[in-house]
């Protein structure tokens, strides 16, 4: 072929042919952060409801919660995990991690006392942060000795703003953290502190730990160096055409890649206000977008529905919003019309994994993504210019344009592994590649599109769960002798959970009593909706059940 991309079609595709390949420009996430605070102080960094915090403002309250950790013993390389909701605190907690020399950790706010647990003793958290509504969870999981936080700090979700809004802010007496202290008594006792200095962190030196299954379901934190997370943003700001004139509306949880990224780190390099919601609530989020006119957001197309399916809401509502990304979950063609009819703008499509600190592929400005004729795909978008991105067969030969394969991804955002586990990043990056265990090809053109997975994940409202996890709180229970859990079509949802069991001979239990027990052991997107009974799960030669089979027809 004659063309200038023959090995990367996709590239004709960005501004008109026009790539650039894209450089970082900061080595680390703090002088990203000083350089924006350095040119527009007064500038909004955040607003969460009536409250307002400037750049200059996040900066020395990030100083003085860095102070007082290192007060506290929080020394370089040690771990702060932030167990809360899109709240100040968090964005706050990771630029004191950042600037005491230590890693943040990202905490789903839902997640249980099981859940917390396994976190906290897998990072070897030194400090905790968290939001008030979790501290019945933490306190629980502190109560054990099986882990290292020695430094807890909690916040509110009445901090930083004045506005009580009962729908997204529980109402109600919280229990008390033993040997909490709260963030904002720090930021008084530790006002116009600066932290003891520490070495400035290197382009790879951890930054972040998210934790993610992967494609194997067991829980493990992707490493994110300071150089994925930087450049990841750039990637956001230049191939999504964005600058400090864009708000950023926080439909997805900073806890996930695509907050983190897409809103969090974003928000700080444009520099643009973040506009934080706490959690997501669709009358909420409307209201936040008439209010502070974002013109930008990313996250899962069940958060866009939710939002146009109001009563009563349509473009006008929507108006400042006009660069729409959604990403994390399959997006149907009829979904994504549907969703622009009221939204008033195109939802781009936008692919990614928290391996690769948020996107690979996105749906460039301008375009609009075909749809696959023989799967009823919607494109997933093309590469960012930086990535590369090849399908390959089981013996990882590359195959050619068309040719169904799993996708591999390579380039300067993906992460450098787990934490603390070598054979999980060795059988994950073999060579430094990501296996995504996502299959699907690329057209003639470029755009790539999924048509499976090889990962046993299920995608409910965007959330991922992993059936091995939810299987193995079930055979905790007395009755049940074998589990498997399904994702089935849901249209609301996308995929909802479902389980499979067998009980034990003579052994009696009824599937709400099932139900209630998963629903105590796990964050509440998780628990499966329904279970069904069956004598057998169906099972290969080897005795491998056969999860396939009973998502297509039941369990028997
Ligand atoms: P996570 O690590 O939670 O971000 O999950 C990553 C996984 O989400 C990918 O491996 C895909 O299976 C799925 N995913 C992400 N974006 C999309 C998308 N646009 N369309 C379909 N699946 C997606």
């Amino acid at each position: 072929s004659t063309s200038p991309y023959a090995d990367r079609p996709w590239l004709a595709l960005y501004r008109d042919g026009q790539p650039t390949d894209v450089e970082p420009e900061f080595a680390n996430l703090l002088d990203m952060v000083e350089d924006a605070v350095r040119r527009v102080p007064d500038q909004d960094a955040i607003r969460y409801f009536d409250g307002r915090i400037s750049l200059a403002e996040l900066d020395a309250a990030a100083n003085a919660l860095a102070a007082a950790l290192q007060h506290r013993g929080f020394a370089v390389g040690d771990r702060l995990a932030l167990f809360s909701q899109n709240h100040p605190s968090y964005v706050i907690g990771m630029l004191a991690a950042w600037k005491a020399g230590g890693v943040a950790v990202s905490v789903n706010p839902m997640y249980k006392q099981r859940e917390l647990g396994h976190l906290l003793r897998d990072s070897g958290a030194r400090a905790l942060l968290c939001l008030d509504e979790v501290h019945a969870v933490a306190a629980e999981v502190l109560a054990d000795s099986g882990h290292g936080v020695d430094i807890v700090i909690t916040s509110s979700g009445r901090d930083f703003q004045t506005r009580n809004d009962p729908r997204v802010l529980p109402d109600r007496e919280m229990t008390p953290l033993p040997h909490a202290v709260a963030l904002l008594s720090l930021l008084t006792d530790h006002a116009h502190q600066e932290p003891v200095h520490v070495p400035a962190a290197r382009p790879d030196d951890p930054a972040f730990l998210v934790y993610t299954s992967g494609t194997t379901g067991d829980p493990k934190g992707a490493c994110l160096t300071h150089a994925n997370l930087v450049l990841n943003a750039r990637n956001y700001r230049e191939w999504m055409e964005l600058s400090s004139h864009d708000a950023i509306l926080a439909i997805a949880p900073l806890f996930h890649i695509t907050g983190l990224v897409g809103h969090g780190v974003l928000s700080l390099l444009l520099p643009a206000p973040l506009v934080l919601g706490h959690r997501f609530h669709p009358e909420v989020m409307v209201e936040l977008v008439r209010e502070h006119r974002p013109t930008f957001t990313v996250g899962a197309i069940t958060a866009f529905t939710a939002m146009v399916g109001l009563p009563g809401v349509g473009p006008d509502d929507f108006a400042s919003l006009t660069k729409v990304y959604s990403g994390g979950a399959p997006v149907a063609p009829t979904v994504a019309d549907e969703v622009e009819a009221v939204l008033g703008s195109y939802v781009h499509n936008a692919y990614g994994l928290t391996e690769t600190a948020s996107i690979t592929h996105l749906v460039p400005p301008h375009r609009r993504a075909p749809v696959d004729p023989d799967s009823g795909a919607l494109s997933i978008g093309v590469p960012i210019p930086s990535v590369r991105a090849r399908i390959v067969d089981a013996s990882d030969q590359e195959l050619p344009p068309g040719q169904v394969g799993e996708l591999l991804i390579a380039g300067p955002q993906v992460a450098g592994g787990y934490w603390g586990r070598p054979d999980a990043t060795a059988t994950a990056f073999p060579h430094g590649e990501l296996r995504t265990g996502d299959v699907g090809f690329m057209d003639a053109d470029g755009w790539f599109y999924l048509v499976d997975r090889l990962k046993d994940m299920i995608i409910a409202s965007g959330y991922k769960v992993w059936p091995r996890e939810v299987e193995d709180v079930l055979y905790g229970h007395p009755a049940v002798r074998e589990a498997a859990v399904v994702g089935v079509p849901d249209d609301y949802r996308g995929e909802t959970v479902h389980a499979f069991v067998s009980l034990r001979p003579g052994a009696v239990a009824t599937e709400t009593e099932l139900v209630a027990y998963c629903r105590e052991r796990m964050a509440a997107y998780k628990y499966p909706r329904a279970i069904g009974f069956v004598d057998e799960l169906p099972k290969t030669a080897s005795g491998k059940i056969l999860r396939r089979a009973l998502r297509r027809g039941g369990g028997t």
